[in-house]
């Protein structure tokens, strides 16, 4: 969109974004590509680039003579120029990414606990973000920014309102690491933050409707229509988790009876597990000893993940109904069920939804694996950053 008219200022912002939007997305490119995609003059082109280049996104290679002819001098956009945090808080564990401006993951750290108490857990969050402050490369803009992903419903001011599987109840964190870090903060519930690192990095790059569903010790969902992180009106759509599938079914954490996560969730799945006779008191059941027992062909656990499977496709069907999606991403912990759960879900699929609803869907496991949340919190901090920068002016 070239405007020619109307506020000179707000014209020249609005090139500026274009042109670096080329440049994260189109890189190398050179002015007179740049010019003649944006339809931009070349005099208007140099201009922005050199502001670029004073800001340090861009820089330049090449130039000089070669025998076809003079070689155009190609501009780069400068993914070093600063750093992001993304941090994925889960109930029992933290995963905390370093990235640079384009997503690539520079450094990590990752630990689980065990307790819920918010001050030990938030002194845990706050440790990770000093040890990636400490391993960040120099660079013009450092750390622009930090993504926290957390298992709860989170408003519009980064508080956290309810965390059902941790107990907390109205956590000022967005407000709490600001003061510490004196960095802008984005809390995001951990399925709105997942849905956003698919969208942006992963399975869900070039699909417009796509609901992510992450599995893990509860079950949540981002929701993303017309290419838009859909929130509802408070902030706080998407807690499938908490839709009832068994009206006198178990009592939940939130209140409700029968809750979807009580039947398909990674607690349901090692809570089943418990009674299997493959297991005595002493295991320490986890996914991972499931998935090796899946591995070498345990039937009684191979039935069971089948089970846990049918009440995945339950939910999903449901979800689909309502909003008519064109893919849904099945990730957090359960991505590395791929290989047991797919069927089962897709069977349910199959025999419950209406052909209309399946001529369209896909159904796929996340790409990004473990890495889904933290990297769409990163992602949040990065798009703050670059949005503030694209639309300033000298
Ligand atoms: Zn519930």
């Amino acid at each position: 969109m070239i405007m020619k008219t109307g506020d000179q200022n707000l014209v020249k912002k609005l090139n500026k974004s274009i042109v670096l939007d080329i440049l994260q997305k189109q890189s190398p490119i050179s002015r007179a590509q740049i010019s003649k995609t944006t339809g931009l003059t070349k005099a208007t082109v140099s201009s922005l680039v050199s502001e670029l280049m004073n800001e340090s996104f861009i820089y330049e290679i090449g130039s000089g003579e070669s025998k076809g002819g003079r070689k155009p001098v190609m501009l780069y956009f400068n993914k070093n120029a600063g750093y992001s945090i993304g941090i994925d808080v889960g109930v029992d564990y933290i995963l905390a990414i370093l990235t640079d401006l384009q997503g690539n993951i520079i450094d990590q750290t990752e630990m689980t606990f065990t307790t819920s108490l918010r001050n030990e857990i938030i002194e845990k969050i706050k440790n990770t973000i000093s040890y990636l402050s400490s391993r960040c490369p120099t660079s013009p803009y450092g750390i622009v920014g930090i993504g926290v992903g957390v298992p709860g419903i989170t408003d519009i001011n980064g508080t956290i309102l309810f965390a059902p599987n941790l107990d907390w109840h109205n956590v000022a964190l967005k407000e709490e690491l600001e003061q510490t870090f004196n960095l802008p903060v984005v809390i995001e519930n951990e399925a709105n933050a997942g849905a956003h690192g698919e969208k942006v990095y992963g399975a869900g790059k070039n699909v417009s409707n796509l609901i992510y569903v992450s599995i893990g010790t509860g079950i949540g969902t981002g929701i993303i229509l017309g290419n838009e992180l859909y929130k509802g009106e408070n902030g706080i759509a998407g807690e499938m988790g908490h839709i009832s599938i068994d009206p006198n079914g178990k009592k939940c954490n939130c209140g409700n009876l029968g809750c979807w996560e009580l039947y398909a969730s990674e607690s349901a799945l090692v809570q089943q597990a418990t009674s299997l006779s493959t297991f005595n008191e002493n295991y320490d059941i986890t996914l991972e000893l499931l998935c090796a027992a899946a591995h070498e062909g345990n039937g009684e656990v191979l039935n069971l993940l089948n089970t846990i499977g049918d009440y995945i496709g339950l939910g999903i069907t449901n979800i689909v109904n309502v909003f008519n999606p064109k893919q849904i991403i099945i990730g957090n912990r359960f991505s590395k069920l791929e290989s047991w759960i797919a069927n089962p879900v897709d069977r349910v699929i199959e025999q419950r939804l209406l052909p209309q609803h399946q001529q369209s869907l896909e159904v796929t496991f996340s790409h990004l694996g473990a890495y889904s949340c933290a990297l769409g919190s990163a992602a949040f901090s990065l798009s703050n950053f670059l949005s503030h920068h694209k639309m300033s002016i000298d």
